[in-house]
């Protein structure tokens, strides 16, 4: 998948809406359009990186930054206390869909595994 084809970069650049989350240099955190549960964002590098095979291709504060987005965007959304999960769908068996490395997080009742 070629940057300038890809979603989730199109999102970033704003070329395409959506529910901004947050937003610094580095990271853009999104609502995710078909939430699966009350709070559903999507955190994703600015840097096009396709998956976690690929992970290393970021700066190391970047990939650290993707931790501490997905922490505060919890905060910020009121699911700090009761819990969330921060998940990565990574290839086929995953459902990986969007080939652009995002983390889920999902929050607001209580989720299962997988
Ligand atoms: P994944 O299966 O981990 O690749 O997840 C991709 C996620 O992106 C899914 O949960 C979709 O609902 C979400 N998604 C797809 N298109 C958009 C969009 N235009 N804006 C926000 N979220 C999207
Ligand atoms: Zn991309």
């Amino acid at each position: 998948m070629d940057k300038e084809d890809c979603l989730f970069c199109k999102i970033v650049r704003k070329e395409l809406d959506s529910e901004v989350v947050y937003e610094d240099n580095e990271v853009f955190a999104f609502e995710d359009i078909n939430g699966r549960a009350p709070v559903h964002v999507l955190v994703v590098p600015r840097q096009h990186v396709a998956n976690l095979e690929e992970v290393g291709e970021l700066p190391d504060r970047v990939t650290k930054r993707l931790f501490e987005v997905a922490s505060e965007v919890a905060e910020r959304l009121g699911v700090t206390e009761d819990g969330y999960a921060v998940r990565i769908n990574n290839g086929r068996d995953a459902g990986q869909e969007i080939f652009h490395l995002h983390l889920h997080v999902l929050g607001g009742k209580r989720l299962g595994m997988p």
